[in-house]
């Protein structure tokens, strides 16, 4: 069985604008435009008492709380800390996969730890880093994880077990389906489908001949059959290891077998990823804590031993020997071949922002 988790961010943006302006704690706050056709694309929780959500017009959100502060998105901030998120998440697994800046699916399957555990330490992480509380859902299948995520927001972790999934899934009011739109569940509702029980007693074909593709979806959905697979979005920009010494070396024969040692090692985690790259570098740190880095670019592909270990002491040699003692080395590669890498959704998770919440 698989280990999956999904980790939401709450009330992204609104909770960034908080942590950053102290001010706005506390406070009914909307991410978005005030003006005529202006809409919130995130409201904190203080406002979501007021009934105001994401995607709803800025006109209609100062109607509903007259105190509503407005702020102005700022998007670049919002990346900064999804990247922050992502590197967290890549800790544990490299099958990670975003669904928008604050989103993913993180597979742990291949984890020795309990995916309960990686979650609450992702959480933990991810409080410690940006201040900002996020809630995870662990399950066996991707739509459970997203919707166990939902169940206790904010600042919640919930576990779906096979024992409680398929009751939960049943009991399920529709709106709380993840992919079900609001014209979606009112078609739904016109036919008497308002939990998940009503659409697991409906036949597959009157689904699809009712809503295509998405009925056959949601046909699979409330069996707890859903084997669709964490897709990792990332490249892996680069990969290798580094070693600090326990005392500094300066002696050009001993460095060359210190970088023996590493190369092993970068060559034992390529193979794992079945990666080969192009460009080699070698992280040189002085024993002053001066760091140097210096690269070469190929035309073939770099994997094998042979070929680090040499250009790695070719680096070490160009310009010249290094003459101060050094503390670490290192050696990574970069510039993957595009075919070794994992086909990516074609997505462009920029642009993907989720205001349906
Ligand atoms: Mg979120």
């Amino acid at each position: 069985m698989r280990k999956i988790i999904h980790i939401d961010m709450d009330a992204f943006f609104a909770s960034v604008e908080q942590h950053d302006n102290p001010e706005l704690k506390g406070k009914a706050v909307v991410v978005g435009g005030a003006e005529n056709r202006g809409v919130v694309a995130a409201a904190s929780y203080e406002a979501r008492k007021y009934g105001i959500k994401s995607a709803m017009p800025g006109k209609t959100a100062s109607r509903l709380c007259k105190d509503l502060i407005f702020v102005r998105p700022n998007f670049e901030r919002y990346k900064e800390v999804s990247n922050q998120i992502m590197d967290i998440f890549h800790e544990y697994t490299d099958l990670v996969e975003p669904l928008s800046l604050d989103e993913a699916y993180l597979d742990v399957s291949d984890s020795e730890m309990f995916a309960t555990k990686i979650a609450s330490n992702i959480k933990k992480k991810i409080l410690e880093t940006t201040g900002l509380t996020a809630s995870a859902g662990v399950s066996f299948n991707k739509f459970l994880a997203k919707i166990a995520s939902d169940l206790q927001k904010p600042n919640g972790l919930t576990v779906l077990t096979p024992e409680i999934a398929q009751n939960l899934i049943l009991r399920l009011d529709i709106s709380k389906f993840y992919g079900i739109g609001e014209k979606t569940a009112e078609k739904m509702r016109n036919l008497g489908i308002n939990k998940g029980q009503d659409i697991y007693d409906l036949e597959e074909d009157y689904l699809y001949s009712n809503f295509g593709k998405a009925g056959v979806f949601f046909y699979k959905m409330v069996r707890c059959d859903d084997i669709r697979a964490v897709v990792p979005f990332r490249e892996r920009k680069s990969l290798g290891a580094e070693d600090t010494f326990d005392a500094d070396i300066i002696d050009l024969d001993d460095l060359k077998l210190k970088i023996k040692e590493i190369t092993q090692r970068v060559v034992s985690r390529l193979d794992k990823k079945s990666l080969k790259g192009r460009t080699i570098t070698l992280k040189i740190k002085y024993h002053d804590f001066t760091v140097q880095t210096r690269s070469k670019t190929v035309d073939s592909n770099i994997y094998l031993f042979d070929d680090i270990y040499t250009l790695s002491i070719e680096l070490l040699n160009t310009p010249a020997v290094p003459h101060k003692a050094i503390r670490l080395l290192g050696i990574s590669l970069s510039g993957f071949n595009e075919k070794t890498i994992k086909d990516r959704p074609k997505q462009i998770y920029q642009l993907e922002f989720d205001f349906r919440k």
